[in-house]
């Protein structure tokens, strides 16, 4: 084994980390992680850390799940890889009837890609050419741009950066990007009308509402993070605002796009946030929690009359013109089906709802602190935004870096998490043994109220 030391070293001379501030890469701040557990995971001097981000929202059972780690040693003894394009492997024909079989009724194809992006770059060119070939007369259609929430995220491609709306991340790229239309989000405790939740809500979908009837005419749907915007920090909609985002859709005869990258999975309590609102999208993403936060692996489903639109001759070129080198991967399937098999076995969802009301219970007692300006939550995401003035909602100045400085604490003491600005995320692995649970919830109330009371 090559020593602690020398790894820190080796990856300060060679490594590029994502979303990562490179000159601020010292030692002191190098984690390296080299063996994983249940909810834990375990660095190379053999410290423990609670997973309190599932590993950037992805794990579900836990780290080494027995029967996770037996289908892909089953799968790798059989191959590790064939391609997608002309062929075809059996457990990616097992888990797209069974995702079929568990999504919202209606979605009824499978299209495989690798990450949660790729799955919301399909989903758009998906979109944008089922109008082009729906009918003759339509090929000019112009129905060729899209309508997102303000502050969405739906990955860092360029395609998904276009219906993205978080200016820290999205603004430098601009110039690179296509041209969309953009909705104000429900983000209530900020609301931009200065309005009540109820309002709130009522004001952005009927914004909403007037862009896409105004533009009816060149929109190829409406692209939404169904429930919560997560990267944006856990802004979680207002109850029945999705299901009039399905309304709207409809009447204005345009495709709804829900990206259930993050919210799949039961991380919201249901197996897709959709769910909640009995609402069935044309043309559905997902990703993160699809192998159990195994391989990367993502999915992009839709409903059948999305996919009758690409049947043609072959000379007539309606094919769907996309895919990758490593599309169903056979080993990330195997994972994706033993990860679906033991929400079953092991009733996830079911044990999943006391865990989920003691969340709720300790955020709603976090409101009272001094400098939790909101608390969110859906199911098992929840997010702490800090403020450094609760009456004036002022928010902490970037230079505080306060969501580092709580995250870097509760790493000192055995917790991982990792901000979204000045929101402490928590995202636990959804099969977190309740005790652990305390612990993650005891460590993180201390560091908040460490970190901001002592300014
Ligand atoms: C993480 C995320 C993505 C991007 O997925 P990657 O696998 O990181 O490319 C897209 N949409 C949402 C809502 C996400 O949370």
């Amino acid at each position: 084994m090559t020593p602690e030391c020398d790894l820190k070293k080796l990856d300060r001379a060679y490594v590029w980390h994502p979303f990562t501030q490179m000159r601020e890469w010292t030692d002191d701040e190098i984690l390296i992680i080299e063996r994983a557990e249940d909810c834990y995971l375990i660095d190379t001097e053999g410290r423990r850390y609670i997973d309190g981000v599932s590993s950037l929202w992805c794990n579900v059972h836990g780290h080494r799940k027995a029967a996770i780690d037996e289908a892909v040693k089953t799968q790798l003894g059989k191959a590790a890889h064939s391609t997608f394009l002309g062929l075809s492997n059996p457990p990616a024909i097992l888990l797209a009837e069974r995702l079929i079989q568990t999504a919202p009724r209606g979605l009824r194809r499978v299209f495989y890609s690798d990450s949660g992006s790729e799955a919301m770059e399909i989903a758009l060119k998906m979109a944008y050419q089922y109008w082009c070939q729906k009918d003759a007369k339509n090929a000019t259609s112009g129905k060729k741009t899209f309508v997102h929430l303000e502050l969405a995220y739906h990955g860092d491609t360029l395609g998904a950066v276009s219906v993205g709306g978080i200016q820290l991340f999205h603004d430098v790229y601009k110039p690179l990007l296509f041209r969309t239309h953009s909705a104000p989000s429900p983000y209530c405790y900020r609301c931009k009308f200065g309005l009540d939740r109820e309002s709130c809500k009522r004001e952005c979908l009927s914004e909403l509402e007037e862009i896409v009837k105004k533009y009816a005419h060149e929109i190829a749907a409406i692209v939404v993070e169904p429930l919560l915007q997560g990267a944006a920090g856990m802004i979680a909609h207002p109850a029945g605002y999705l299901r009039e985002v399905r309304r709207i859709a409809d009447q204005y005869d345009t495709l709804l796009i829900c990206d259930e990258v993050a919210t799949g999975f039961g991380r919201t309590g249901t197996m897709f946030a959709c769910e909640h609102e009995d609402v069935t999208p044309d043309i559905m993403a997902v990703a993160k929690g699809i192998t159990g936060g195994y391989l990367p692996l993502a999915a992009t489903l839709a409903k059948e009359k999305i996919y009758e639109a690409f049947l043609g001759k072959y000379e007539e070129f309606k094919t769907f013109f996309h895919g990758h080198t490593y599309t169903a991967n056979p080993l990330a399937c195997a994972a994706a089906l033993a990860n679906l098999d033991l929400f079953e076995k092991e009733r996830t969802l079911e044990n999943l709802r006391p865990k989920i009301e003691r969340l709720s219970a300790w955020l709603a007692r976090l409101r009272d602190f001094s400098h939790v300006g909101d608390v969110r939550q859906a199911g098992f995401m929840a997010g702490i935004e800090l403020v450094e003035s609760k009456r004036e909602k002022t928010p902490y100045p970037p230079a505080q870096k306060i969501g580092i400085k709580v995250c870097r604490l509760a790493r000192e003491q055995g917790v991982i998490l990792r901000p979204l600005g000045n929101v402490i995320v928590l995202m636990p692995p959804l099969a977190i043994p309740e005790i652990v649970l305390e612990e993650l919830l005891e460590v993180t109330e201390r560091c908040i109220l460490n970190i901001t009371e002592d300014l």
